[in-house]
């Protein structure tokens, strides 16, 4: 199964040409308060309970939702810098 980017509007999957341009792959944290940032930061309402989308298990967010400064990087890999919220938003 492909897995797609958990952010409203965002239709980045994660295929090996999304890698290839460079997008990477997140999962939510498991910390709670660290997820409950990300949660936040997503702003997802669910569509048939309306209340706040709370991420499966497998919910994942594409690098596009991050500064580039929330990155540290280790010769050709790139890692997300502990405590990390995704700021990088495209709806209102
Ligand atoms: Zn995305």
């Amino acid at each position: 199964m492909t897995r797609s980017c958990s952010a409203l509007g965002c239709t980045t999957r994660d295929n090996g040409r999304s890698r290839e341009r460079g997008i990477s792959f997140h999962q939510f944290p498991i910390d709670a308060i660290q997820r409950t940032k990300w949660i936040h930061a997503v702003n997802r309402v669910d569509p048939k309970s309306k209340k706040v989308w709370i991420p499966g298990p497998g919910a994942i967010l594409c690098s596009k939702h991050f500064a580039e400064t929330d990155f540290e990087t280790y010769g050709m890999r790139r890692k997300l810098r502990k405590g990390a919220v995704p700021s990088v938003f495209h709806y209102k």
